[in-house]
């Protein structure tokens, strides 16, 4: 057979080699490779793909041989294997119970068990507030600025949620940020998060009070607490959105996120079932300024809990010791590539983030070549970040690292390479050689009294 690889296209998604694991494989540069040319699957393979990289013509090795006394064939009928055109940005109208579902193989959606909500019943926008230890997390003061929007778009109310146990003291901060009402759920049993209570919480809220859009941050909690609360609510839930905007004329929520490894951005609708649900990641959203003058209203909800709802028991809380990079949250980050060379070359990047009281980022060459953990890791597989300044440094730009950091506040990169694809976003473009760059800055910004 022929086998005609388009490395190009190739976005490294692995759907062919989840296909056809005897034919093919990823390589260090997670683009596709052939492995066996003659194994069974290769055409199974090869049109699993996504994006049209692999082209299989002619017949397996293995076919019985053609009659010897044959005539020449002529030249051969143009091939039906074309190589698909590049894919365009497409519209994908995902029904919620599929959204909803766990999709191993063919299983097919389970039948809704309650009918789906009435429509006109719904109104109003609603975020979970997701706080920690009574601290509000990031992510829901950028959900709410998000949410404020749509809900002036709608004209209708903007709500939070705020779940936890004495934790009333948050509610100023959200209706500084943006909140009309705040839904204040308190109970012991609330005071960390589990699964169970806050579950049963959120969706009695939803029930008695039918918003139409619900958000949460695509953290931890938000991935674990969304789904439940979906399924319970027979309604459908986008993950990860990168955009939330109202449709003009349906008034829909457009939930907008990155397909195929970032190829495509599908926008999903949920036209049918109500709420429409969306988790948002942290650092993409961006937060209003707080107004102390706003004013909002603070209602108790009772969410009846009881022991049964407690389905873990939380025995000791130790904190990790080994500290976690917390890009999300970070006013500064200065981020290293392959162009830093090692982890001995990441002791310039962390002299410069210390300098600046910045966190270390990088890009996922520089995570998988171990020059520093996956915590660190900036961009589409990894975190999204949006800091007042970010630091790029020996890092080419890939769309994939982009996509997890072009929303910074102003984007400084260092390049050799004047071509280098970062450039393109970068607001200080700085070409030359990080080793010779980096201390010059280290030393300016000591003249200037910062850092060290
Ligand atoms: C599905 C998928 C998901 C992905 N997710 C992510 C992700 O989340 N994050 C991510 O980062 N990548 C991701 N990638 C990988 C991405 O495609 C790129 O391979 C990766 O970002 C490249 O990393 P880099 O810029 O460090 O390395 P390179 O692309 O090799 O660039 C190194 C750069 O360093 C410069 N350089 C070299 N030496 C020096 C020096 N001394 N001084 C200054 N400059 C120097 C070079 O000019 C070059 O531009 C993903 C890929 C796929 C397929
Ligand atoms: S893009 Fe196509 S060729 Fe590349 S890994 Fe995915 S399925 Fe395989």
């Amino acid at each position: 057979m022929d086998i005609y690889i388009d490395r190009g296209a190739c976005i490294g998604c692995g759907i062919c080699v989840k296909a056809c694991p005897e034919a093919y494989d990823l390589d260090d540069e997670v683009k596709v490779i052939v492995k066996d040319p003659n194994a069974p699957c290769l055409k199974e393979g090869a049109e699993s793909c996504p994006v049209g990289a692999i082209t299989v013509s002619g017949e397996p090795a293995t076919a019985p041989p053609t009659e010897p006394a044959a005539p020449p064939p002529e030249a051969p009928p143009p091939t039906e294997t074309e190589p698909a055109e590049a894919p365009a940005p497409v519209q994908i109208e995902i029904a919620p119970e599929i959204a909803a579902a766990p999709r191993p193989e063919t299983t097919p959606a389970p039948a809704p068990k309650e009918p789906p909500a009435k429509l006109g019943d719904s109104q109003g926008v609603m975020v979970f507030a997701e706080q920690r230890g009574g601290q509000l997390k990031k992510v829901s003061i950028e959900l709410i600025g998000r949410g404020r929007a749509l809900a002036d778009v709608l004209g209708v109310e903007l709500s939070t949620a705020l779940i936890g146990h004495e934790v009333e003291g948050l509610a100023s901060e959200l209706i500084a940020r943006g909140t009309d009402k705040v839904y204040l759920i308190q109970n012991p049993k609330l005071e960390n998060y589990n699964t169970g209570c806050y579950a049963k919480a959120m969706i009695g809220l939803i029930k008695s009070q039918k918003p139409e859009i619900v958000l949460y941050g695509a953290t931890h909690i938000g991935r674990d607490l969304a789904p439940r609360v979906a399924k319970n609510l027979n309604t459908g839930l986008t993950a990860d959105c990168t955009e939330l905007t109202i449709d003009e004329e349906t008034k829909l929520l457009l939930q907008t996120r990155p397909a195929f490894g970032g190829n495509i951005m599908a926008t999903i609708m949920c036209p049918k079932h109500r709420p429409q649900m969306a988790t948002v990641r942290p650092g993409i959203m961006k937060e209003l300024e707080p107004d102390a003058s706003r004013t909002g209203e603070v209602v108790n909800f009772d969410a009846h809990l009881s022991d049964a709802d407690v389905m873990t028991r939380i025995i000791e809380i130790i904190k990790e010791r080994k500290k976690v990079a917390n890009l999300e949250e970070a006013k500064f980050i200065v981020s290293g590539g392959r162009g830093v060379g090692g982890e001995e070359g990441f002791k310039t990047i962390q002299a410069l983030a210390d300098a600046l009281g910045a966190e270390v980022g990088g890009s996922r060459v520089a995570v998988e070549k171990n020059w520093i953990s996956k915590d660190h890791q900036v961009g589409q597989t990894g975190k999204t970040v949006r800091p007042e300044l970010y630091i790029a440094c020996g890092i080419s730009g890939s769309i994939q690292h982009r996509a997890g950091m072009q929303n910074s506040g102003c984007i400084v990169a260092i390049n050799k390479d004047p071509s280098a694809q970062i450039f393109t976003v970068a607001d200080i473009g700085i070409v030359g050689d990080l080793f010779e760059v980096i201390p010059v800055l280290i030393e300016e910004l000591k003249a200037a009294g910062i850092g060290a």
